[in-house]
């Protein structure tokens, strides 16, 4: 058996702990080190909106397959009844921009449902109620999904395969028990910003 050690329960990797744990059952041993689990991590904070945003250099076709399994993943579990549960909701949204260039086409409007670029009335009335000079944009709707529904969905998702163990920081973990070179484990970081 492989044996595969995901760092960190926030969001990402709670979704990668899941991933590995459900898809390599029979052929890996998945453990998710944490020093921190829900309601103490930073999703736990966040409006748990779909949408990229900040993504930096990251390339449109990379952007676009990552985001799209996001929507599918919030979609199924919307059409399976889970809506009420995990707090996946449709929203109705909107993008706009001051920038003198106007709101480039998204690469994303695929994605959403109904992604319409927003017309010239619509960009004036908003700009009068806002009292801002909208020069583009685009109104959609995507999913919302509670991240204290989400988040304890992943977990509970996890622990039926997989083995967590909370409060522990890898760092010292690491250093105490040498960690990777007496496993020979594979270490994933799920979490944003350690080193
Ligand atoms: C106010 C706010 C609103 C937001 N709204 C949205 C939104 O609407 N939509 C959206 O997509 N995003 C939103 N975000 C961003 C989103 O919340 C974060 O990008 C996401 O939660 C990051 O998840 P993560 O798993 O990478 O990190 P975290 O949730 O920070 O998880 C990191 C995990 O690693 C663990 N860890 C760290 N160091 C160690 C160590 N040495 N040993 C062991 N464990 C360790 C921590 O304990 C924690 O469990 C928002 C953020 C904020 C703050």
């Amino acid at each position: 058996m492989k044996q595969i050690v995901v760092i960190g329960a926030g969001v990402n990797g709670l979704c990668v702990a899941v991933q590995l744990a459900e898809r390599y059952f029979n052929l890996a041993n998945v453990t998710l080190i944490s020093e921190e689990i829900s309601p103490n991590t930073t999703g736990d904070g966040s409006a748990g909106l779909w949408g990229p945003y900040y993504c930096g250099k990251t390339p449109d076709h990379k952007l676009v397959k990552w985001s799209s399994e996001t929507h599918v993943f919030f979609h199924e579990l919307w059409m399976h009844g889970l809506a009420g549960k995990i707090g996946v909701c449709l929203q109705p949204c909107m993008r706009l921009t001051t920038d003198p260039n106007g709101y480039p086409e998204p690469a994303w409007k695929e994605i959403v449902f109904g992604c319409q670029k927003m017309t010239e009335p619509e960009l004036k009335r908003l700009s009068n109620e806002h009292g801002r000079c909208y020069t583009g944009g685009y109104h959609f709707a995507t999913f919302t999904c509670e991240p204290s529904g989400l988040l304890p969905y992943l977990f509970n998702r996890f622990i039926a395969v997989g083995v967590a163990l909370g409060h522990k920081n890898w760092l010292e973990m690491k250093r105490c028990y040498q960690f990777e070179d007496r496993w020979h484990v594979s270490v994933l970081h799920g979490y944003t910003k350690l080193f």
